[in-house]
């Protein structure tokens, strides 16, 4: 995307060791798979890759993303195939450790078995990227078809953890909350998508009914001096995507953005792409263009290093990544 032009610090950002932590294997389908596909249909990478493209409603990215979802992802088998290529594009930019969710409706969709996809997933990670694997689903999923699968995940083999994503506005139930807890009490992490196109509220009540300690955006805490309070005391982290943000129109321009705020009031913040098939972003051009007019290196560096800090992985594995980040901070 080129928002650097400053050689030196693109190579202090493939340098840092890096996490992702928010990231959506259909949103994630490398586009020349697609055009494989169907060369006709995928000619051209899609019109959102512009960087100064702005999505004009929700309904337009959600429809233009599950076209290409959809022709993708009907087996566990296109899912290790995805998988296998997002996991090389990762390495390559440096990323140590990633968290990524598979979502409900594909497999609703096309039938798949939830177990099948974990592997497919997993399988496919190479030796130098941790990869946990989270099953995202929306507040409205629980049908009759889909709730005995739901209520089951927290036994699956492989499966790391559970994620809440799609319109915010629904109401959180009870479902919900037991599914959370059972997941929790499983082992797993729990997250919840909220305070994207839902205000401050929101984000409280995915704290509160949930229990998450980990909210994927989160940035329209900042409206809310009371929720910004409870995250911190909470210890919550925001897993935040700048791009996705902006080309969504949640936030304006990227000076604006209330990861800046939030950084500066304490909270743990960490940086992702989101859904890269329809924003056009890797994570070394989130760190590069938050190093234009948001953050110092020292301030990237740190940010890094919340991703370790909430890593799903046992203390000597991050050793390595922080001893590296740590031993630059203390020299900067
Ligand atoms: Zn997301």
């Amino acid at each position: 995307m080129g928002y650097q032009k400053d050689r030196e610090i693109i190579e202090f950002i493939q340098w840092l060791p890096k996490t992702e932590t928010h990231l959506h294997i259909e949103g994630a389908i490398p586009f020349h798979l697609l055009k494989e596909l169907d060369p006709v249909q995928f000619s051209e990478p899609p019109a959102s890759w512009d960087r100064d493209f702005k999505f004009s409603t929700f309904k337009e990215f959600e429809d233009e993303l599950l076209n290409m979802v959809h022709q993708w992802y009907i087996s566990p088998e296109r899912y290790h195939i995805a998988a296998r290529e997002i996991f090389h594009s990762l390495v390559e930019q440096n990323v140590k450790y990633l968290e990524l969710s598979f979502h409900a409706g594909v497999m609703d969709y096309h039938d798949l078995n939830g177990p099948e996809v974990v592997s497919a997933i997993k399988s496919a990670a190479p030796e130098n990227l941790q990869v946990r694997v989270f099953l995202g689903m929306l507040r409205n999923h629980y049908s009759e078809k889909m709730a005995p699968i739901l209520d089951d995940c927290p036994n699956w083999e492989g499966l790391d953890g559970i994620d809440l994503h799609g319109p915010e506005r629904l109401p959180i139930q009870s479902w919900k909350e037991r599914l959370w807890r059972a997941a929790r009490d499983a082992g797993m992490e729990t997250k919840a998508h909220a305070g994207e196109f839902g205000g401050a509220d929101y984000v409280r009540d995915a704290i509160e009914l949930l229990n998450v300690k980990r909210v994927q955006h989160g940035v329209r805490a900042i409206e809310d001096p009371a929720v910004v309070q409870m995250v911190l005391d909470r210890d919550v982290t925001f897993d935040v995507c700048p791009i996705s943000n902006i080309k969504l129109g949640v936030v304006e321009t990227m000076e604006e953005h209330p990861i800046r705020q939030l950084f500066d009031q304490g909270v743990r913040c960490t940086i992702s792409t989101d859904d890269p098939l329809s924003f056009g972003n890797r994570l070394v051009d989130e760190y590069e263009a938050l190093s234009v007019d948001v953050f110092s290196k020292v301030e990237l560096a740190k940010i890094a290093r919340n991703g370790f800090e909430v890593a799903l992985m046992e203390a000597e594995e991050k050793a390595p990544y922080l001893a590296q980040i740590d031993s630059y901070l203390e020299k900067n």
